[in-house]
Formats: structure tokens, C-alpha cells, sequence
């Protein structure tokens, strides 16, 4: 029995998680804003599903979402995230759109991972996957949507160290790019379904170890660039 917790489940990529955490007999946990529609009823009403409600940058209602959970996370996927401000080049910006996509991408899987932890300590196999993008990866020096890649960069480095902190805990941590998927935030131009995207982190998340922490990961399994 897997137990998952994944953020930002009432659409997206996180919804199509879920789901398929769901058809392979896992427990899932999944979260997203007070005010927020979905998931759907047949999502909420499965009796393998928690509906936990909280904002990924609230950290007092993180702290009682944990609290509020007594059973190992084997599986920590952060997932919620947003694409930041319309003005968001690096000549012309919105500096508190900056400022949240950092608090939304960035800083908040780290709150999340840490309030977490003592559930991911109960774990005989616990992982962290945090779902960051490609265009996070310095290895590009596009300049499009600044805010966003910057915010995408720094989850990265932030999971670097948590992996090198968390390894002698045996708990693994990854960064990867879920692929250009046709959701709200990639728009129905993009590359792959939701459903593609889901199997193949789902199928990161079993198969990573130990022995593969601390590195980012395209969707399809296959090592990225930082
Ligand atoms: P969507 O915009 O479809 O969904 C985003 C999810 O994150 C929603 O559930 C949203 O909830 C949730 N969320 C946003 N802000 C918060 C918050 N403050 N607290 C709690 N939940 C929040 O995006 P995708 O499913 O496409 O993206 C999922 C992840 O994949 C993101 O991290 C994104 O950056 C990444 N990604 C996506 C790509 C793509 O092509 N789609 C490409 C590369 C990376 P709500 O409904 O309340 O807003």
C-alpha cells in the first residue's frame, strides 16, 4: 500500500495524478484551495481519497493539514504552481507578481517537504518529486517569462539541497519537468495529454531511489540539464 500526498489536485496535471494514483490501489491525499472547485465528486467521494484544503503558501493551515494526518506520505509529488505575472520580462516587470510566483513555486514545496517530513520519516520507502520545468534549467538563456523560470531555477537548487540533506534520512528527492502538456497553464497548443504526463511522474516517483536523489528528470524518465 502507497500512501501519496500531491498539491494542486482539483485540475491539471495534479487532477490526472491523482486518478491514476487512485486505479493503482494507492492512498492519496490530495490538496487544494479552500475556494477551490473539484475535484470532482467522483474523485472526493472515493474512499481511498483525502480531500485536504489548504493554500500551498499558508503555512499555518500546512502545519494543520500535517497535523490532521496520522499515517505515513511515501510520496510527497508538489505539484501546485503558477506561471506568475503578464509582466514578467526582465526590463519590464511586476515585482509582487515576482515576488508570489516565488512564494508559490519556490518557497512553498520547501514549506510543504518540511511540514511533511515527520509523515515521510514513518515511510520504509519515502521519496519527494517536486514538479519544476525545463525552463527553470540554466543551460537556457531564454529570457521569456523571467519570473517564472527564475522561480523554477530556485526550486531546483532548493531540492539539490534538500536531497543532500534528506539522504542520510533515506528519503529521496528529485526535481523533473512534467513535459508541455495540455492543461490550463500549458494550453491546448502543447505537447502531450495530462494523462501521459501523470503515468510517466507516477512512474518516476516508484522508481526512484536513493541512488538516483538529487537529480532533475523529463517526464519520460530520461536525465535533464540543470
Ligand atoms: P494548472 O494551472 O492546470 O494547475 C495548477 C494547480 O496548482 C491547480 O490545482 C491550482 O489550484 C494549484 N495552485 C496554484 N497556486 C496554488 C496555491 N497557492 N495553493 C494551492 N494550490 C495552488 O497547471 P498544470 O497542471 O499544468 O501544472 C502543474 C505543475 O506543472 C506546475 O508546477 C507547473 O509549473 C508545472 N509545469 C506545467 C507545464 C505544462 O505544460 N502544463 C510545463 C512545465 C511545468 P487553483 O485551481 O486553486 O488555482
Amino acid at each position: 500500500m502507497t500512501n501519496i500526498l500531491i498539491t494542486g489536485t482539483n485540475r491539471g496535471i495534479g487532477l490526472e495524478m491523482a486518478k491514476q494514483a487512485l486505479a493503482k490501489g494507492w492512498t492519496v491525499y490530495g490538496s487544494a484551495r479552500e475556494e477551490a472547485t473539484g475535484p470532482d465528486a467522483h474523485i472526493c467521494e472515493h474512499p481511498r481519497f483525502h480531500d485536504l484544503r489548504f493554500d500551498v503558501t499558508g503555512h499555518a493551515a500546512l502545519r494543520q493539514a500535517a497535523a490532521g494526518i496520522d499515517a505515513p506520505i511515501d510520496v510527497l509529488i508538489n505539484n501546485a504552481g503558477i506561471i506568475g505575472p503578464d509582466r514578467q520580462s526582465v526590463l519590464e516587470m511586476d515585482f509582487d507578481g515576482f515576488a508570489k510566483t516565488l512564494g508559490v513555486n519556490t518557497l512553498a514545496p520547501l514549506a510543504v517537504s518540511q511540514a511533511f517530513l515527520p509523515h515521510l520519516r514513518r515511510s520504509a520507502n519515502p521519496r519527494i518529486l517536486t514538479v519544476s520545468s525545463w525552463m527553470g534549467s540554466l543551460s537556457h538563456a531564454k529570457s521569456d517569462r523571467i519570473a517564472y523560470r527564475a522561480s523554477k531555477a530556485a526550486v531546483n537548487k532548493v531540492m539539490q539541497g534538500l536531497a543532500t540533506d534528506l539522504a542520510p534520512m533515506g528519503i529521496a528527492v528529485a526535481s523533473l519537468h512534467p513535459g508541455w502538456v495540455r492543461t490550463d497553464m500549458g494550453g491546448a497548443g502543447a505537447d502531450i495529454a495530462p494523462v501521459e504526463s501523470a503515468a510517466g511522474i507516477l512512474k518516476l516517483a516508484e522508481n526512484l531511489t536513493l541512488e538516483g536523489t538529487g537529480q532533475f528528470y523529463n517526464w519520460d524518465g530520461s536525465l535533464l540539464a540543470w
